[in-house]
């Protein structure tokens, strides 16, 4: 392969122009239809075909079978084009100024009539770079332009372009190219090259090329070099010093299944491979992020993320709020890594506070606090207090609550179960914070008594009140009259939870000190495990 890949297929029609279907419907409509424009701007980051999209533009309009949207490619003019050698097509890089100095120059020519072509066509690169004065020398042309002149503009950045040139040009925007068309591209090239190769690799490949075809294009040359005629994943992986990902699933699959040693081997291993281990953490993070969007909005997840079936099934292993906290404590982990001893320290200890919080039973349900956003989503995941005993000690409920109930919520049950109720009804801000630190009294008629401990007194305010009153009656399809005092036995939905997120942290705490591995690395590293260290995150 002596040709770079990026020149060899490089398109040369419309049709071949991957990622810029709108753009390109646009473009041949106008010239079809013989409506053209004396300027065009394109617009659009770095590797998205704006010169490329230039080129076949010149075609269209220089071709000699006629101005259309499918030159032939085979006449004088279009093969002088694509070899770059046709004398009425003036190619500029204002990032090089040479020729832009003499800007003046080059546009006087332009009210010469045109050597070969139909039109002369100046394409002008990275135009924003121009000074003023070749700004200027370019308005004059463009404020009455000669019949056979075309300009095609293009640019990174059009917000540097002066109003007045921006006002003469049809601006088309060149979108980034999605991760599956640049794969796809890839895919064709190398099926013509008679190139081997494993799709993952094109993943990385098109990954790491952001969105960009010429930079996909030149990374694939490096990949066949790099991997001796075959595109492979691992090689690609060192090529691109990219991580191989393998040790994120690793991680989180020990976790699981609480692998305390599992998990070290795996931290040792990355050690030994010199990863960034502030890096993994960062990854570790995205992760996690994934598999809670996979959880809780999967059509955010795109249809071309390369690791889109692990990640989901994660979601599956993993419950949402142990997926939340594992979030937190590497970001946590990642921040503090600084005030660690040294980075592998830091992060071994930050995995070591995820094995403290993940679920005894791989996707076991651990008696969680209320997940608000999908409230009885899972039958599974019961509230801590369960409304039989709640009831035995409040027996004042089944007297009180004397109106049978019309709709679908058994209403007596369900106050006196008042945190998980808590959970269920739609408020916010200081009123939400009101019911967690509330606790349920008695129903009579439509008084619904709450009582708020006297540390909470504060709470009381009649717009918070309000507030619950119209959520509790929006919930229950009937009114109620909220009635709040001071009082009760300090057993409000805010209190359990401490109390629960207390016996988590003591349970951290002790299979921390309980851990072999970790009474391992305490000898080894001479280090102490610090209770203080150790926090729930919520
Ligand atoms: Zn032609």
């Amino acid at each position: 392969m002596t040709l770079a890949l990026a020149r060899k297929w490089r398109p040369k029609n419309f049709a071949e122009l991957v990622g810029q279907e709108h753009v390109v419907r646009a473009i041949s409509n106008a010239l079809t239809q013989n409506r053209l424009h004396h300027a065009y701007l394109l617009t659009g980051t770095r590797g998205v075909g704006k010169t490329t999209l230039a080129r076949i533009i010149a075609k269209a309009l220089n071709c000699e079978t006629g101005v259309s949207a499918t030159p032939c490619g085979k006449c004088t003019a279009c093969v002088e084009i694509d070899a770059g050698r046709f004398v009425d097509l003036i190619e500029l890089d204002a990032a090089s100024n040479t020729q832009v100095d003499n800007m003046r120059e080059l546009l006087e020519s332009a009210l010469y009539a045109p050597t070969s072509g139909r039109f002369k066509v100046y394409i002008i690169d990275e135009v924003h770079m121009l000074s003023r004065s070749a700004f200027n020398a370019m308005l004059k042309t463009l404020e009455e332009p000669p019949a056979h002149v075309k300009f095609i503009l293009a640019t990174t950045d059009p917000q540097k372009i002066p109003v007045t040139v921006l006002s003469r040009c049809l601006q088309f925007n060149l979108k980034q190219i999605p991760l599956t068309q640049i794969r796809g591209q890839l895919e064709n090239v190398l099926g013509k090259e008679g190139v081997a190769f494993d799709v993952p690799a094109l993943n990385l490949l098109a990954r790491a090329a952001e969105g960009s075809m010429r930079d996909a294009l030149s990374l694939l040359d490096q990949a066949i070099a790099h991997g001796a005629g075959k595109v492979g994943e691992a090689s690609v992986r060192e090529m691109l010093g990219a991580v191989d990902r393998g040790y994120l699933f690793s991680i989180l699959d020990a976790l699981c299944r609480r692998d305390g040693p599992a998990l070290i081997a795996e931290a040792d291993r990355m050690a030994a491979r010199s990863l960034s281990l502030e890096t993994a953490l960062q990854e570790l993070a995205t992760l996690l992020h994934r598999v809670a969007l996979a959880q809780t909005i999967p059509e955010a997840l795109a249809e071309d993320e390369p690791e889109r079936d692990t990640v989901i099934a994660l979601g599956r292993k993993l419950n949402a709020e142990d997926v939340q906290l594992l979030y937190q404590i590497a970001i946590h982990g990642r921040r503090d890594l600084g005030l660690a001893p040294d980075e592998f320290a830091g992060f071994t200890m930050t995995l070591m506070r995820m094995l403290a919080f993940v679920p005894v039973e791989p996707g076991g349900k651990v008696a969680a606090s209320p997940a608000p956003a999908r409230p009885a989503a899972n039958p599974a995941v019961t509230r801590a207090v369960d409304p039989p005993r709640a009831m035995e000690s409040q027996p004042r409920v089944e007297q009180t609550a004397t109106r049978p109930a019309a709709d679908a919520h058994p209403i007596d049950a369900e106050l006196s179960d008042w945190r998980n109720l808590v959970g269920r009804i739609k408020v916010g801000g200081m009123a939400r914070m009101l019911a967690d630190n509330c606790e349920f009294r008695a129903l009579q008629g439509d008084n619904l008594d709450l009582v708020v401990p006297e540390a909470h007194k504060h709470l009381l305010e009649k717009a918070y009140t309000d507030k619950l009153q119209t959520a509790l009656g929006d919930y229950f399809g009937r009114k109620l009259r909220v009635r709040i005092s001071t009082g009760g036995s300090g057993q409000t939905p805010a209190e359990i939870e401490n109390q629960e997120r207390q016996a988590k942290l003591a349970k951290a705490i002790e299979s921390i000190d309980a851990d072999p591995f970790v009474r391992d690395l305490v000898e080894n590293f001479d280090a102490r495990v610090k209770d203080t260290s150790i926090k729930p995150v919520q």
